[in-house]
């Protein structure tokens, strides 16, 4: 891919379909440039119009904005969300104040000192406000990026952080700093957003391996999720010659904490053993129902339910506040858990076959 061609076709498709008319881009001074990059962040253009007008209407300057007090700015940040941006713009106009004399540092290094300043942002206020060289990697940017290589890993590595900025210094015109870098952010903004991308109307899609692949949507290749831990369990429907089952109310910390749950075991060959000795109960046959699966936000657990008909081995197991026989036709004792309920559920289909 050369650079001039692509940065050419970028350029073409901004004079015509880019956005030049967002309050930021009007007097793009490095301070209200600054103020936009922040409040964009995680947020889209059509959320911070109104709360960016009302903001450079009360701290018009890099000045006042040092002087106010936090809750003021505070105040001017409510409905955005991550507060720490707005803390952090207030900390660093204070230093600018104090440190550069008021006077906005001009290259990336001493603008990735500031609190909530990265490469990227720093490279947006000073191409943006003084059309000076240095590329920017927004999220956005990422993604046309990504799908511009195929990227063949998350872009979130550090590897791929590497190749991303290697791209987008190389990729840079020789001049129109500003107008590449707003083209940019509105590309991927406007055409390759993350589903669905307009490929059709996209000035680069020569360029794209993606495209071209036809595997647009393979891309960003994601982060694969850790696997959670596995735990394997037998849940015991007991029935008696009433047809009632046995269930047991679980302790009230720890999972399902206070509900009504079947007996478990690790291990099959315990059955009976458990059964006469906790429960005194005597087994006389058993069929191991459907296997079914509950995932918890920590691990998932593989439950396989075995239906058992019992006899006591003394008058009446006894019942207490936290073991019954229960009598399926009768209301619910309490709350079930979700998993234990559908295994109750199928047990009363398997007994009416
Ligand atoms: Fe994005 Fe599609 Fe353009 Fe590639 S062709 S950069 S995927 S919009």
């Amino acid at each position: 891919m050369k650079r001039n061609e692509f940065s050419s076709h970028v350029l073409k498709w901004f004079d015509q379909h880019g956005r030049h008319d967002l309050p930021w881009q009007q007097n793009p001074t490095p301070y209200r440039v600054w103020v936009s990059e922040i409040m964009l962040q995680q947020t889209q253009v059509s959320t911070v119009i109104a709360y960016y007008l009302r903001f450079m209407q009360t701290f018009p300057t890099l000045k006042k904005l040092a002087l106010a007090n936090e809750d003021a700015v505070l105040d001017h940040w409510t409905g955005l969300g991550y507060y720490a941006r707005a803390r952090n713009l207030h900390k660093a106009a204070k230093i600018i104040l104090e440190k550069h004399r008021g006077e906005f540092p001009e290259t990336v290094d001493e603008l990735i000192e500031l609190p909530g300043i990265g490469r990227s942002t720093a490279g947006a206020i000073i191409s943006l406000s003084k059309n000076l060289r240095a590329p920017i990697l927004d999220g956005n940017v990422k993604r046309v990026f990504a799908r511009l290589i195929a990227l063949d890993q998350p872009t979130t590595e550090k590897t791929a952080q590497t190749i991303l900025w290697n791209l987008a210094e190389e990729l840079m015109p020789k001049e129109r700093f500003n107008a590449y870098n707003q083209a940019l952010m509105d590309l991927g903004a406007t055409l390759c957003t993350r589903s669905k991308p307009a490929c059709a109307a996209c000035p680069v899609q020569q360029f794209c391996a993606a495209y071209q692949h036809n595997a647009v949507e393979g891309y960003p290749v994601k982060k694969a999720k850790p696997t959670k831990p596995e735990k394997s369990v037998f849940m015991l429907l007991l029935e008696n010659a009433q047809g009632e089952i046995f269930l047991q109310k679980r302790p009230p910390t720890g999972i399902w904490g206070g509900l009504w749950s079947l007996p478990e075991i690790d291990d099959e060959k315990s059955l009976a053993q458990t059964c006469r000795q906790k429960y005194a109960l005597k087994i006389i046959n058993t069929k191991k129902l459907n296997p079914i699966k509950h995932v918890f936000s920590h691990f998932v657990l593989h439950i396989q339910p075995i239906r058992a008909q019992t006899k006591p081995l003394s008058a009446r197991v006894s019942e207490t506040d936290s073991q019954i026989w229960y009598n399926k036709r009768q209301s619910p004792p309490g709350g079930f858990a979700a998993p234990v309920l559908k295994l109750i559920k199928d047990y009363d289909n398997d007994a009416t076959r």
